[in-house]
């Protein structure tokens, strides 16, 4: 099961995002959000092809938020989180602190969630 989420951003960005995969395809698909540096958007990345490419741009400049480089304020609390592998311990997590924004560029977006899907 995977989830959607928001993210949303004091300078009126604001995008959906889904993390993880559905029933049918969860042990090939892996979506998350990821900062393309090439478009500067957030983009979906399916974490399961390697090397991680930006779908829109193909540029492997991707980098998936749940990178250091991405957070600014790390939250108390987990927004969403998916085991990319249920055999490795990697767990890909959003949390309600803050991150870059690809808008303005700074640390102040923020992610919700919205809905739960299967
Ligand atoms: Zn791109
Ligand atoms: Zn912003």
């Amino acid at each position: 099961m995977g989830t959607e989420v928001t993210a949303k951003c004091e300078c009126g960005f604001n995008g959906k995002f889904a993390v993880g995969g559905g029933m049918d395809n969860y042990t090939d698909t892996c979506l998350f959000p990821c900062l393309c540096g090439k478009c500067r958007q957030i983009v979906h990345s399916n974490l399961f092809q390697k090397p991680l490419h930006c779908p829109k741009c193909g540029s492997p400049d991707v980098i998936p938020y749940d990178d250091p480089r991405l957070v600014g304020n790390p939250g108390n609390q987990n927004v969403a989180s998916w085991y990319m592998d249920l055999k490795s311990d990697h767990e890909l997590v959003l949390t309600n602190g803050t991150y870059l924004c690809p808008n303005c560029g700074k640390m102040t977006l923020r992610f919700r969630v919205t809905a739960l899907f299967d």
